[in-house]
C-alpha cells in the first residue's frame, strides 16, 4: 500500500525526494540515490517502514525522471497520471531486494560472492515477568534452526558417491543476470541456482538431506538473561543460528525478551511505581505501612498529614540497572482513599471531627499550581 498524506493522497513526488519542481534529472537521480541508501536496510534494520519508504522514493522517482509522466504530473498531478493509464509498476525492477542488491550489492548483489555462505541469523522470541527481569533468568529456549547434514556432513553426496563439477556455472557457483533499475540495465553476478553457489552437483544426492548439505532440525538452547533487562531487547548468541556451508561459519541467534506487564508495578527506567491506597483518617493520622515489593513487601513510615498523590520513596527497591549493582527506587505514590457508605456511627464521628476543623487544620503552603502539578503528575505517573 502506497503512503499517503492525511487526506488520503500520494505525497508530492518532489517532496518525497526533497527536490525542488526545477531540479535536473541529474539531481533527481542524486536525490533517489541518496534515499534508497539511507534506506537501506543494512543501515536501516530498525526502521519497520523503511521498505515502505522506498517503495515511496521509488515511485517519486519513476514518476520524476520521465519526461512525459513528469510534465502531466506537473500539470493535472497524481490524477492526470492515473487516467492516463499510469500506474506504479515495480514489476519492472523485480523486486524490491533485487533493487537494492543490484543498487549496493547486497548479498549475491555486485561484487562476486566468493568461498562458501555462511549460516543466517535466527531470531526467536520469550517472554519472562518483571520479577524474572529484575533477578535475572535461565530459559530453555527451543528453536528451528538448519544444522549441517551428518549423513553426508555436509557436502550433500550420499556417502561412497562422487560430487561432479556443474555444468550450468562450469564450477564457479555463479551466473550472470540482467536486472532493469532505473538506471538501465545492470548485469549482476548471481548464485547459480543448479548447484546453488557450490560449484559441485553429487552425483547421488544425500538421502538424508536430498543434497542440500544442510536440514532444519529444533535446537534447545539455555539462554542466561540478565538482571534488569527491558522489555523489547535482544540477546545476541553468537554462532547459534543457521549453520553455514561447509567452511563457512555458522550464523548468530537472536532473542527478543519480552517483559510481561506486572499488576503491581509501573517501570519508569531503573524505578518502579506503585499506588499505594490509604483511607483519609490514616492519611491525617500517619503510621506505618507495608508496601508490596518485587520480592516480598517493606514497611513504609508515612507522615502524618500525607496529601493525596504525595510519593514516598523506598530506596533500592526498584529494577537492578544492567550490568551494574546499582538497584532503582521503589516510588510509591499516595492513593488517599475517601471512605464511602458510611454507617451511622461513622458518620456521627466525622460530622464531629468535621464540626471542629480549623482553618489551621487545612492550611496549605502549597500554590494551587504545586497542587494541580501533584494531582496531575501523580495521575500520569
Ligand atoms: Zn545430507
Ligand atoms: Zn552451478
Amino acid at each position: 500500500m502506497p503512503r499517503t498524506d492525511a487526506t488520503g493522497k500520494p505525497r508530492d513526488p518532489y517532496e518525497v525526494l526533497g527536490v525542488g519542481r526545477d531540479a535536473s534529472g541529474q539531481q533527481i537521480k542524486k536525490a533517489f540515490r541518496q534515499l534508497a541508501r539511507e534506506l537501506h536496510p543494512d543501515v536501516n534494520a530498525h526502521d519497520p517502514d523503511a521498505e515502505e519508504k522506498f517503495k515511496e522514493a521509488a515511485e517519486a522517482y519513476e514518476i520524476l525522471s520521465d519526461d512525459e509522466r513528469r510534465a502531466t504530473y506537473d500539470r493535472y498531478g497524481h490524477e492526470g497520471l492515473r487516467s492516463g493509464g499510469y500506474a506504479p509498476n515495480f514489476d519492472g525492477f523485480g523486486s524490491i531486494g533485487d533493487l537494492f542488491d543490484a543498487f549496493f550489492g547486497g548479498g549475491g548483489g555486485f561484487g562476486a560472492r566468493s568461498g562458501p555462505m555462511p549460516g543466517g541469523d535466527v531470531a526467536v522470541a520469550v517472554e519472562i515477568d518483571l520479577v524474572e527481569a529484575a533477578h535475572g533468568a535461565k530459559l530453555e529456549v527451543s528453536y528451528e534452526a538448519v544444522d549441517r547434514c551428518e549423513h553426508c556432513n555436509g557436502n550433500g553426496a550420499e556417502p561412497g558417491t562422487p560430487i561432479n563439477t556443474c555444468e550450468r556455472c562450469g564450477g564457479s557457483g555463479q551466473l550472470q543476470a540482467a536486472t532493469r533499475t532505473p538506471f538501465g540495465q545492470m548485469v549482476r553476478t548471481v548464485v547459480c541456482d543448479v548447484c546453488e553457489g557450490e560449484g559441485r552437483v553429487p552425483e547421488q544426492p544425500c538421502r538424508e538431506c536430498r543434497g542440500r548439505g544442510r536440514r532444519a532440525a529444533t535446537r534447545g538452547i539455555e539462554v542466561e538473561v540478565p538482571a534488569g533487562i527491558a522489555n523489547g531487547q535482544r540477546i545476541r548468541l553468537a554462532g547459534r543460528g543457521h549453520a553455514g556451508e561447509v567452511g563457512a561459519p555458522a550464523g548468530d541467534l537472536y532473542v527478543l525478551v519480552r517483559v510481561q506487564e506486572d499488576k503491581r508495578f509501573v517501570r519508569e527506567g531503573d524505578d518502579l511505581i506503585t499506588a499505594l491506597d490509604v483511607p483519609a483518617p490514616l492519611a491525617a493520622l500517619g503510621g506505618t505501612l507495608e508496601v508490596p515489593t518485587l520480592e516480598d513487601s517493606e514497611s513504609l513510615e508515612l507522615p502524618a498529614g500525607t496529601q493525596p498523590g504525595e510519593v514516598l520513596t523506598l530506596r533500592g527497591e526498584g529494577m537492578p540497572a544492567l550490568g551494574r549493582a546499582r538497584r532503582g527506587n521503589l516510588r510509591v505514590v499516595v492513593n488517599v482513599v475517601v471512605p464511602r457508605r458510611l454507617s451511622d456511627e461513622q458518620r456521627d464521628l466525622l460530622e464531629r471531627l468535621s464540626g471542629t476543623l480549623t482553618e489551621d487544620n487545612l492550611r496549605s503552603d502549597e500554590s494551587i499550581f504545586a497542587k494541580l502539578r501533584r494531582a496531575l503528575g501523580s495521575q500520569a505517573a
